[in-house]
């Protein structure tokens, strides 16, 4: 890291946001793996989050937007420049005047499912069990068990990276698709959701969740730190189904597994590298391709040096 990179931070400091430098990104994701951010900087409310990306482009700092880092691969050099988290009152979830759901998109999107069950508020059950933000599944168009974020997301705010600017897409602007929203060519921060939940029942809704989150711990390596599906799931297959099929459950590149419970998950069994599980990608790749035809696109996102 340069000198340039210690004069920033405490410069970042006056703004009142939490600043580190040489931040380890494997402390940050779900995979456990990632060099150090130059600088990892947490801010909790819009003045400071308008501060920091004034600051960003006036020095022409690459600036990166981290949710919960729980479908992130980031490289072993780690990432240049500056690592954006949202953190205080990025937040908060509550209602806004017509009954709809406002929440920051910094919140769990746990918390936001504890949230609608203790309001008997029904669309959400699908989420239980998504170990992501609410800003990071709104981005990613999270989904599962049949529902996705879009079937209840109104509205995303945001703050353009390249301007500035304070904005809001709603509805169709929205361009939600499978793991694809207007956000996924980057260029933006999400602030927070408006989200519209039916009126249900508190048993049924709880005994929905109970029974996906049960679902989610029979199939899925979740003693193991991963990604989730490393792969999109390609149009008319199971990833993970052709992944077994090829043989190639258990394979593995350095600490990085093919999970021999969920063939869809490559899992980080110690020590894994960002190198070990682009290896074992590649592998994956080729041999379903050259065994079945079928091109398998990486669902999780990569980023870094
Ligand atoms: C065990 C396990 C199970 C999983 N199960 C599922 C599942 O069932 N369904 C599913 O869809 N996914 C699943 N995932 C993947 C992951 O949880 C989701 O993709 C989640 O929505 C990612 O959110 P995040 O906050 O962790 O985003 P991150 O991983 O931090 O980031 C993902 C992308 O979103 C961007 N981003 C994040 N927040 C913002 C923001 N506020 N503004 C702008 N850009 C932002 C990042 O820049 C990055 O490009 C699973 C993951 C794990 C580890």
């Amino acid at each position: 890291m340069s000198n340039n990179y210690l004069q920033f931070k405490s410069a970042l400091e006056k703004f009142g946001c939490d600043v580190k430098a040489d931040e380890p990104m494997k402390n940050h994701t779900s995979f456990k793996i990632g060099g150090s951010a130059d600088l990892f900087v947490t801010v909790s409310d819009l003045n400071q989050l308008t501060d920091v990306i004034s600051f960003c482009l006036e020095k022409n700092i690459p600036l990166f937007v981290l949710g919960n880092g729980s479908n992130l691969l980031v490289s072993d050099k780690g990432i240049r420049g500056l690592v954006l988290r949202l953190g205080g009152g990025f937040c908060d979830i509550g209602f806004n005047d017509d009954g709809t759901l406002h929440c920051g998109a910094g919140a769990q999107l746990s918390k936001l499912c504890a949230f609608a069950l203790e309001h008997s508020l029904t669309g959400l059950e699908f989420a239980w069990g998504i170990p992501g933000s609410c800003g990071g599944a709104a981005f990613m168009d999270a989904g599962a068990y049949g529902g996705e974020m879009r079937n209840v997301v109104l509205s995303c705010e945001h703050v353009n990276l390249r301007t500035g600017e304070r904005g809001v897409f709603a509805g169709e602007e929205l361009d939600f698709d499978y793991r694809h929203s207007v956000y996924s060519g980057g260029g933006y921060v999400i602030t927070a959701l408006n989200l519209q939940l039916e009126k249900g029942d508190k048993e049924e809704i709880k005994a929905k969740m109970d029974d996906l989150m049960g679902r989610r711990k029979d199939k899925q390596p979740l003693e193991y730190p991963s990604a989730g599906s490393i792969f999109k799931r390609p149009v008319g297959y199971f990833a993970g189904g052709l992944i077994e099929q090829c043989g190639l459950k258990g394979a593995q590149v350095g600490g990085a597994q093919v999970s021999p419970k969920h063939a869809g998950f490559i899992v980080n069994v110690g020590g894994a590298t960002c190198e070990d599980v682009l290896g074992l990608i590649e592998k994956i790749q080729k041999t379903v391709r050259e065994e079945t035809g079928v091109e398998l696109e990486c669902e999780v996102r990569k980023t870094g040096e």
